[in-house]
């Protein structure tokens, strides 16, 4: 399986279209990543570990509005049009530059850390069960604390890119990013 690098600099190729499969109720991913999600939903559960998938898919449409919805609400705090669109920036994609609008990445949370998408959720049982098992749904971390230099995206321990188990396994075991993983060198 070849594995496409979706970052600021690296956008989704035209060519590429998700096919959607339903992953839970009106939240969707590509087809292999929506199959082993579920997989991997399904034996956190018979582990106790109770994940919720908070985000998956979005449409490039979707992402925009996230964006604009973002920048105006940091505006209405006071920041001007420049520096309010940086700051959403540093958490959210640009349309087309995000994992989610390709269906391959999904953002997870539980009831420990209220369902929020915080940096909390790293202290989660349910954190610790994806740090061990994850790989073997071929799932990553994507965005990991001592990666940040290479990503270019602060730590998201919620949020998790499939690339397959083999590959998956590997940039586990070896403790890299998806970056290093492909050699790749971020401008
Ligand atoms: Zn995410």
């Amino acid at each position: 399986m070849k594995i496409l690098l979706i970052r600021k600099d690296m956008p989704i190729p035209d060519d590429f279209t998700p096919q959607l499969f339903e992953v839970s109720s009106g939240l969707f991913m590509d087809r292999c990543a929506a199959i082993c999600m579920r997989r991997m939903l399904y034996a956190a559960n018979s582990c106790k570990i109770k994940l919720h998938i908070i985000s998956a898919y979005r449409s490039p449409q979707r992402q925009k509005e996230l964006v604009d919805e973002d920048i105006r609400i940091n505006m209405l705090k006071g920041m001007s049009r420049e520096s309010a669109t940086a700051y959403t920036l540093k958490t959210l994609a640009m349309p087309g530059e995000s994992e989610h609008n390709a269906g391959l990445a999904a953002d997870l949370s539980g009831a420990d850390c209220r369902f929020d998408l915080s940096q909390e959720f790293e202290k989660t049982p349910e954190f610790r069960w994806l740090m061990a098992n994850a790989y073997r749904f071929g799932y990553i971390l994507r965005y990991p604390k001592d990666k940040t230099h290479i990503t270019g995206i602060d730590f998201e321990p919620w949020h998790f890119r499939y690339v397959g188990a083999p590959h998956a396994e590997n940039i586990t075991r070896r403790k890299i990013s998806l970056e290093e993983y492909l050699s790749y060198c971020p401008k």
